[in-house]
């Protein structure tokens, strides 16, 4: 935490204390160079950044907002609802969080997408893995819906395919 005063990059924590039921922590802080002192308050769920490694191996602050288009992408013009859709990507957020997980890289984000909407939309899933899989020819992506058929079948015949 920078000092407000002489702008120094490093400051001391001389107190912390919770507010607000613990959502709200704040914290008193001394400027080891100029002996200012000052307070901060930081959101408790914001105490610990969550992090998306990008392909290209940079780093961007995880956003629900992204996965919740990717998500509403995959899912237009098909029977889903706003609140499946906002419901899967709290989810999403909420487990890579609870894991502690400081940094996440985009396909295990893509990977848990995948996951989800196969329960909620077979189409939107296939959608959506063509796009993350990257199917780079034809006959894979094909393989992908035949397993899928195959899945669904089945399921029909009562045994849920995982007998
Ligand atoms: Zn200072």
């Amino acid at each position: 935490m920078r000092c407000p005063s002489c702008g120094a990059m490093e400051t001391r924590v001389i107190e912390t204390r919770t507010a607000g039921e613990g959502r709200i922590i704040r914290r008193r802080r001394e400027c080891p160079d100029c002996s200012h002192r000052f307070t901060t308050y930081e959101k408790a769920e914001e105490k610990r950044t969550l992090r998306v490694i990008k392909k290209d191996g940079s780093r961007e602050t995880f956003s629900r907002d992204k996965v919740l288009r990717g998500i509403s992408r995959a899912c237009e013009k098909l029977p889903v609802s706003l609140e499946q859709i906002e419901d899967l990507a709290a989810k999403i957020e909420d487990g890579l969080r609870s894991e502690g997980l400081g940094e996440v890289p985009v396909s295990e984000i893509g990977r848990r997408v995948m996951e989800g909407l196969r329960e909620i939309n077979q189409v939107a899933y296939v959608r959506f893995a063509s796009v993350y899989r990257e199917f780079t020819d034809l006959q894979s992506f094909q393989q992908e819906i035949a397993r899928l058929i195959g899945e669904k079948e089945g399921n029909r015949n009562g045994n849920g395919g995982k007998s």
